[in-house]
């Protein structure tokens, strides 16, 4: 039998409920907080990652899924989402043409080549939003309340917001001098990988998963210490409008986010679970006023983060939190014989299409079985087609709770059906 890609899962069942349930929590959400929803292709030319993003993160050294088209293009499947809306932002001059901030958001599969683990996929969903054109830290702010929020909407209890600034670009420079000073004298003990950091960008090194635990890695500078009084106010303003949100936060200089265009706020969100280890991290973010003019665009900031759903979904299952509502169906259409089907579907139709969640039987089962199937489906109402009901258009109808019984005419059922069911469909 062919089995599914390494690194890659199936959804069905459980995990499909919970993922319907989270997208809903997204789009109303994402409304509440007005993002336009963005969406852009799952693979963009190399250079868009390899060259526009930074050369030296592991993500896009080791782990892009790239290839060649069949007209000899290099191509590479998307393995974050900020620089495909960058792209899509300086291409089509959206800064041209709206007000800012321009707040958007998106949805969908990124792809990386990674040893696949648990919560850990070679394809796999993030949900993120980018917001451009505004310096204003009390944006920063909102930013670090969605996903906040969006945990707390599902349920989420141990959940820790680490936040800490790299400065401006400036204050960056000093840092990463600093950095180079203190780690120039050991880097010969790091890593290979390590090495190759301390060329390219330093700041790399404290990323480190496989030195992290040395000494020399916790007697390192701090970006905060390095902060120039611009970046020192902007900060100050960010733990301000968290306070203002009544978000609980924690600075954590540790948090340094490797992409080369990061500027000011860097936060993660993680869960605080203990088995979970290195997954623990949810979600990701940060201000990068230095990309979209790195790509191509003009002078403009942005700032953003990005959720991993798969993360989320594994937290979830650690609280024992289950999203699965099973409201249950309005109404099950119950044809007694084949010769009542076409009036069955035709019914069912036109209930579905006047808001009611409706399911019919398909498989000629008896009257008895197809009780139990309401009953399975959670119905609220069974409608019974006979011979009688069809020739009369006088329906029999049933109440699968209280089990009363009630005749009514075609023309008055759906008038029937929304005085007896709640409004449970607007979101
Ligand atoms: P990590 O350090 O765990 O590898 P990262 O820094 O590579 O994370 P980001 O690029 O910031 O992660 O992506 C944001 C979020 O996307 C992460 O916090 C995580 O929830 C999720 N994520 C990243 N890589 C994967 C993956 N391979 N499988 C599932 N989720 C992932
Ligand atoms: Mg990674």
């Amino acid at each position: 039998m062919i089995q599914k890609p390494k690194g890659t899962y199936d959804v069905y069942g459980k995990k499909s409920k919970q993922i319907k349930y989270i997208e809903k929590i997204l789009n109303s959400l994402m409304e509440k907080y007005n993002y336009e929803y963005m969406r852009t292709p799952l693979f963009e030319n190399s250079e868009l990652f390899h060259r526009g993003v930074g050369e030296t993160t592991d993500i896009v050294t080791k782990e892009t899924y790239d290839f060649l088209d069949r007209g000899n293009r290099n191509m590479t499947l998307r393995p974050e989402g900020t620089a495909g809306i960058c792209r899509s932002f300086v291409e089509n001059k959206m800064y041209g043409t709206y007000t800012m901030p321009v707040k958007t958001w998106y949805y969908g599969p990124m792809y990386r080549y990674e040893r696949p683990q648990s919560g850990r996929y070679r394809e796999f969903y993030q949900f993120g939003c980018e917001v451009f054109g505004s310096d204003n830290a009390s944006i920063d702010a909102e930013l670090i309340s969605i996903p906040v929020n969006i945990y707390k909407l599902l349920g989420l209890k141990g959940i820790k917001v680490n936040i800490n600034s790299l400065g401006d670009r400036d204050s960056r420079e000093k840092y990463r001098e600093a950095l180079i000073k203190h780690f120039e004298p050991h880097i010969h003990e790091f890593c290979e990988d390590c090495q190759e950091r301390f060329k390219k960008n330093p700041l790399r090194i404290l990323d480190c998963k496989i030195d992290c635990d040395k000494e020399i890695m916790k007697t390192a500078p701090t970006t905060i210490e390095y902060l120039n009084d611009t970046s020192k106010k902007h900060f100050d303003k960010v733990k301000e409008s968290l306070e203002a949100l009544d978000i609980d936060y924690v600075v954590n200089p540790k948090i340094v986010r490797g992409l080369d265009y990061y500027t000011h706020t860097v936060f993660e969100v993680e869960a605080d679970i203990e088995k979970f280890g290195s997954q623990k991290v949810l979600c990701g973010g940060g201000r990068y006023n230095g990309l979209v003019e790195a790509i191509g665009g003009p002078k403009i900031s942005g700032v953003g983060f990005a959720l991993g759903l798969e993360r989320l979904l594994n937290a979830l299952e650690a609280e024992e939190i289950d999203l699965d509502e099973n409201n249950g169906i309005d109404i099950y259409v119950a044809p007694m014989s084949e010769k009542e089907e076409s009036y069955s579907l035709g019914l069912t139709q036109s209930l579905r299409l006047s808001g009611f969640n409706v399911e019919m039987d398909y498989m000629n089962r008896k009257l008895q079985n197809n009780f139990k199937q309401a009953d399975k489906l959670n119905a609220k109402f069974i409608i019974i087609l006979g011979e009688d009901e069809v020739n009369t258009n006088i329906l029999t109808i049933k109440n699968n709770k209280t089990k009363e019984e009630f005749k009514v005419s075609t023309d008055d059922v759906i008038e029937f059906f929304d005085n007896n069911i709640e409004e449970e469909h607007h979101e």
